[in-house]
């Protein structure tokens, strides 16, 4: 989708600060990071939200859910929150579906997940 930013993040067509990438998915900084450490899960398809995922994404959904697994290990979260967005009600500002990883707040003092 030209319009959409996550689209040309994934596309590389504007910048972002990659940790990971697989063929489907790509995994960057938020830019107005809500957490010590907070990363954007994004699929490579251009799904709106949650909301428009159907049952031949759920294949996608589940590696997006195991890409943000392995990349709280590589950025050594030992407790980590995920967060899906969903419609402008929920938070969701970017219509281009990602899952938020929020971490490396003190231990025993876990942030809000308002993000
Ligand atoms: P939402 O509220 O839609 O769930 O979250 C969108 C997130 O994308 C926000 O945390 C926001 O800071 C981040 N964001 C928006 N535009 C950009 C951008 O151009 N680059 C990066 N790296 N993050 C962005
Ligand atoms: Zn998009």
């Amino acid at each position: 989708m030209d319009s959409c930013i996550f689209c040309k993040i994934a596309a590389k067509q504007d910048p972002a600060e990659i940790l990971m990438e697989s063929d489907s998915v790509v995994v960057f900084k938020d830019i107005y990071p809500s957490a010590p450490v907070h990363y954007l899960v994004v699929s490579k398809k251009h799904i709106p939200s949650i909301k428009e995922v159907s049952h031949e994404d759920e294949a996608l959904i589940g590696h997006l859910i195991h890409t943000a697994k392995d990349s709280a290990e590589k950025l050594g979260l030992s407790g980590y929150k995920l967060v899906f967005n969903v419609g402008k009600e929920g938070g969701q500002i970017v219509d281009h579906i990602h899952l938020h990883i929020l971490g490396g707040w003190a231990k025993n003092k876990p942030g809000s997940i308002n993000v």
